[in-house]
């Protein structure tokens, strides 16, 4: 058969143009898929860290916590790192572990994800912070799970699960931060932290009545991206900002020059618009919903795929 040359030269262009975005354009990294967080699974992991009883800072309950979220690290097939340092407190010098699980990617561009896993004490010999802090541990652990196989042309991202958030009396120089200060400070330390594009923080994100109330000291850039990502996830009418700063697990990497957003609700009580959960043993699990859990996952892996390819 033959071809008329008109033709043939029209077959050549459009070969040539199908072939040219392969030749030239680096294929977009594929984002992770949001509908794969699994809240009912996410509330699961919550309901098995709190069974373990009361992780106080130094406890016998928090080594247990700390080798629970090890394990299913690696049961996503992540590598675990336990940084445990000694610190003082207002009471004794404590050991306390941070629990870092890192997924690899692009070694410029880092995405640090947070969560405490320690409980106050002082509230309940049997308090065992179902929303504060089982909820975001366990979301973590959910999200782990499904973020787990990297992505080339991604950032890494580091999962944090932090000990000692909680002070015991108040938040001063060694009282309250101290799995933060460690990870913040070890971060500069060791390079990364210029690398760092986003440090976001879960903290009490189970409630049933889900009210995500940003603190001002939060990296204005993010609060968009927040923002964008709940708007993408459905909730955005449960997104706003508080009144006022607060003092969590974000600052001290604020201090050292990171970008970083606290997503909390910290209105986690009996009516909206009220606090009256919040350290006390009315923190049980029968306030939280996977619902919620399953909401601000979908939120956070939104975030990450805002941050993939830039
Ligand atoms: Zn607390």
């Amino acid at each position: 058969m033959r071809l008329p040359w008109l033709t043939v030269c029209l077959l050549i262009l459009v070969a040539g143009c199908l072939r040219q975005p392969q030749a030239d354009a680096p294929a977009s990294p594929t984002p992770r898929n949001p509908d794969a967080l699994d809240g009912a699974r996410a509330m699961q992991l919550v309901s098995n860290l709190v069974a373990l009883g009361p992780r106080s800072s130094g406890s016998d309950g928090a080594e247990r916590a700390a080798a629970f979220i090890a394990n299913e690290l690696r049961a996503s097939g992540i590598r675990v790192d336990i940084d445990a340092f000694q610190d003082e407190t207002p009471a004794e010098t404590l050991t306390f572990r941070n629990i870092l699980g890192t997924i690899p990617g692009d070694p410029h561009r880092w995405i640090v994800l947070l969560s405490h896993y320690d409980t106050k004490v002082g509230i309940a010999t049997n308090f065992v912070g179902a929303n504060d802090s089982g909820s975001s541990s366990g979301l973590l652990l959910a999200l782990a799970a499904v973020l787990s196989p990297p992505i080339a042309g991604t950032p890494t991202i580091l999962l944090g699960f932090l000990d000692g958030e909680e002070c015991r009396h108040a938040y001063a120089a060694k009282d309250g931060l101290h799995g933060s200060i460690r990870l913040a400070s070890k971060l500069t330390d060791d390079g990364i932290a210029p690398h760092v594009r986003a440090v976001i923080l879960l903290d009490m994100v189970g409630d049933r009545d889900l009210t995500i109330t940003i603190p001002r000291n939060t990296t204005p850039e993010l609060v968009v991206a927040a923002f964008a990502a709940a708007k993408a996830a459905g909730i955005r009418d449960r997104f706003s900002l508080f009144s006022g700063s607060m003092l969590d697990d974000h600052v001290p990497f604020l201090q050292r020059g990171m970008p970083a957003i606290d997503l909390i609700d910290f209105q986690f009580g009996s009516a909206p618009g009220r606090n009256d959960y919040w350290h006390t043993p009315h923190d049980t699990l029968d306030k939280l919903s996977s619902d919620s859990l399953q909401h601000m996952g979908r939120v956070v892996i939104h975030m990450v795929n805002g941050m993939a390819t830039h």
